[in-house]
């Protein structure tokens, strides 16, 4: 293909970014984000590099800039939602921004006419998020000190307006204590809120709703202290998507899933990481269950062609492609089909705007490994479409099911649709060709890498990590689609390739296996390990205690691999007890051969107390198991014995938390409050660890 003007600039700028990212900032600052080294996504520029908020909202003419500190990628959707809303209905001038890309030491200069707004997801046990970690030092810190103002004393916040949302799970201890403590440390540095602070709930499921009813009372205020004009919301697209009918998608220039350069160009390499995937051979895959209608899915990731490593207890992070079924409804309701292979450029239309994935692509690239299609719907974007609709039937009925709550959940949500699903079931047969792709990469999450708690001892297998993964798949009533897991069907996909299965899914879902270019044939996953502190003593000799029922054994088959290990090398290894609970015995028993392998390594330092729900009269679980074993668990943790709990978040892990309390009221004859404080105080000493989700 001949080079346009165009593409020369992209290819020196390519290099450019490319000699930024190998020179690892020793010339200039080098941004985090591997995409920043294309042209496409308007980064690189004056505005590019600076990691002063300020001197960046002048040179872009911001004067609303919207930090997120967010782990999975929700609180960072959310904040891109407002800096539209803000946009499209005020008239404000957003961006929003990273947390982790800026500096805070000169909020005390944040000129009174702007406005910051924090969005702050909560993670794990009341902590930031990673990106968000420096900024809560920061601003958490008794002797805080800014460059001109000075700290508390000064009240050096005193010309800053904020806006706060947090979103958090009211099943943790520490409920959204992000966004409750930054309002805290922001009160007594004398910012200024603007509106309450809101808090979404993920426990409650009702974080969308909470999100909704906050932000308009939020805004009233916003635009009383700002003194905005609230006009008819028109579209502005963030990005632009310009078409290349010239180019072809086999061009090498063309990212056709490929993450980032070094792996478009076909010389990946580490550090592997959450902008940086490691492209893993699966070694080994089988099926756990004998119960024909599920599927728990074995796989041992061989990671020896890498730099990765992981300690016993640490998280694998996969990387997914949508399902070619979901893919091909998505760009045919779109009228995209004809188009998919159509190469297409995606650049930010000013420079705060950076594109989630990177560009030239094509629009089957960009549905197929970038954009999270397959999620439920969020009921702003779907009042976003109305004005797109087919035709006015449609929109009349779209603008209802937006505006209004049930509504929406009579005819939307209880549905389980994802959008091209909806877009489908309100088309009547119509197609929607008139809704800019651009709103779909605003509106859409970036597909997100799913987590999973490995499986196995760094001190048995260093170099391949294992996978303990069950199949979603949910079936409900009044739903007319199953919704099948994005990345658990992949996973499935591959092991059925793996061993050659004729008849892959019933449901008609297939994967691009291959993935870009045929690059990850021959049954390989892209991963990454996230390191977690979740991690036996380091002495073996103490005891410990492990409640983890369904795949929440995951990381407690890790945990006695290696202590197994270690009594095999004749250590001294102290009494390891796990409570596991399935369903029954024959049907979803995970592991249920090893453990006696691990009985014999271990003599009757080992023991398994299992629980089965649907084998006896009555329904048995881990909690009630526990409580029998009273007397042995207390003796334990009065040996300072170790406490861990992994699986569900909603319900087991508290009633287990609950329980426990009871153990040690009991056993130790002592009120159940100042038990309560034991198990909170064991939580602080890490004597009490939880791996929830
Ligand atoms: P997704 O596509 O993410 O869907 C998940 C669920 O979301 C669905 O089942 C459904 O309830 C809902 N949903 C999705 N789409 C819709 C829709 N359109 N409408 C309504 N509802 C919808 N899992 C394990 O199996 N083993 C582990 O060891 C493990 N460890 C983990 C450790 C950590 C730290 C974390 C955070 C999670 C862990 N998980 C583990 C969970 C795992 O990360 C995934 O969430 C899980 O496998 C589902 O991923 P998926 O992509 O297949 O499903």
């Amino acid at each position: 293909a001949q080079l346009d003007t165009m593409d020369i600039l992209v290819l020196v700028v390519l290099l450019l970014g490319t000699l930024a990212y190998f020179t690892k900032g020793k010339y200039w600052a080098v941004q985090k984000d591997p995409y920043a080294t294309s042209l496409a996504n308007g980064t690189v520029g004056k505005a590019g590099k600076s990691r002063n908020i300020l001197e960046k909202m002048d040179e872009s003419g911001k004067n609303c800039v919207i930090f997120y500190g967010s782990q999975t990628g929700t609180a960072e959707d959310y904040a891109s939602r407002l800096a539209k809303e803000g946009s499209s209905r005020f008239g404000l001038k957003t961006m929003t921004a990273d947390l982790e890309d800026y500096d805070y030491d000169n909020l005390d200069q944040f000129p009174e006419d702007k406005v910051a707004f924090f969005v702050l997801a909560t993670y794990g046990e009341g902590e930031p998020t990673d990106n968000a970690v420096e900024f809560y030092e920061f601003i958490s810190s008794e002797d805080v000190s800014f460059s001109e103002k000075g700290g508390i004393e000064e009240k050096a916040l005193g010309g800053l307006q904020y806006v706060a949302f947090g979103l958090g799970n009211n099943t943790y201890e520490h409920y959204n204590s992000m966004v409750r403590n930054l309002t805290k440390f922001m009160d007594r540095l004398g910012a200024k809120r603007i509106g309450d602070a809101g808090e979404g709930d993920d426990g409650a499921g009702t974080m969308e709703e909470d999100f909704l009813a906050w932000k308009e009372p939020m805004w009233a205020a916003l635009s009383s202290a700002m003194n905005l004009e609230e006009r008819e919301a028109v579209y502005e697209p963030v990005y632009e998507v310009t078409e290349k009918p010239d180019m072809s998608a086999d061009d090498d220039l063309v990212y056709l899933g490929e993450p980032n350069k070094n792996h478009l160009e076909g010389h990946s390499k580490g550090p592997y990481n959450a902008h940086n995937p490691y492209i893993a051979p699966i070694a080994e895959s089988k099926e756990l269950f004998n119960d024909k209608t599920r599927n728990c899915l074995h796989m041992e990731i061989d990671v020896s062609g890498s730099n990765l490593s992981y300690t016993t207890g640490d998280h694998i992070a996969i990387w997914p492609t949508n399902a070619g079924k979901e893919v091909d409804r998505f760009l045919n309701i779109l009228g995209l089909t004809d188009k998919r292979h159509m190469v297409i450029a995606v650049k930010g239309l000013d420079a705060t705007a950076k594109v989630p994935f990177p560009s030239p692509t094509t629009y089957d690239t960009v549905v197929r490994y970038h954009l999270e299609i397959c999620a439920g719907l969020s009921r702003q974007f779907v009042s976003s479409l109305a004005q797109f609709a087919p035709n006015e039937t449609i929109k009349a009925e779209i603008t209802k099911i937006g505006s209004d709550k049930d509504y929406f959940h009579e005819h939307a949500a209880s549905k389980n649709y994802n959008i091209a699903q909806f877009l489908e079931a309100m088309g009547n047969g119509e197609k929607w060709t008139k809704i800019p792709f651009t709103l779909f990469i605003e509106s859409l999450n970036k597909i997100q890498p799913r987590y999973y708690s490995i499986s196995s001892s760094s001190l048995v297998q260093d170099k391949k990590i294992s996978i303990t993964a069950v199949v979603e798949s949910l079936e409900a009533v009044g739903a007319p689609h199953v919704v099948k897991g994005v990345t658990t069907n992949y996973l499935l996909a591959l092991k059925q390739k793996q061993h050659g299965d004729p008849h892959p899914d019933p449901h008609g879902l297939d994967y691009a296996i291959g993935g870009p270019r045929n690059k990850y044939d021959g049954i390989h996953v892209p991963v990454h390990v996230r390191h977690s502190n979740f991690k036996l003593p380091s002495d073996p000799s103490r005891p410990v205690i492990m409640v983890g029922p369904g795949t929440g054994v995951a990381p407690f088959r890790g945990f006695v691999q290696e202590r197994a290990q270690q009594a095999k090398n004749g250590e001294n290894v102290g009494k390891t007890i796990l409570f596991f609970g399935c369903r029954n015995s024959r049907d979803d028993f995970l592991y249920a051969d090893e453990w006696k392998q691990y009985a014999e390594d271990m003599g009757d330092k080992f023991e398994l107390v299992t629980a089965f729900s649907r084998e006896g009269p009555n329904k048995v679980y881990v909690q009630h198991r526990l409580k029998e074993k009273a007397e042995e668990v207390n003796k334990l943790l009065e040996q300072k014995g170790y406490f861990y709990v992994c699986g569900d978040a909603a319900n087991m892990a508290r009633e287990v938390n609950e329980v426990l309390a009871q153990i040690i009221s009991e056993q130790r004859g002592i009120p159940k409050e100042k038990a309560e404080s034991i198990v909170k105080q064991m939580r602080t000493s890490n004597l009490y660890q939880e791996d929830v989700w």
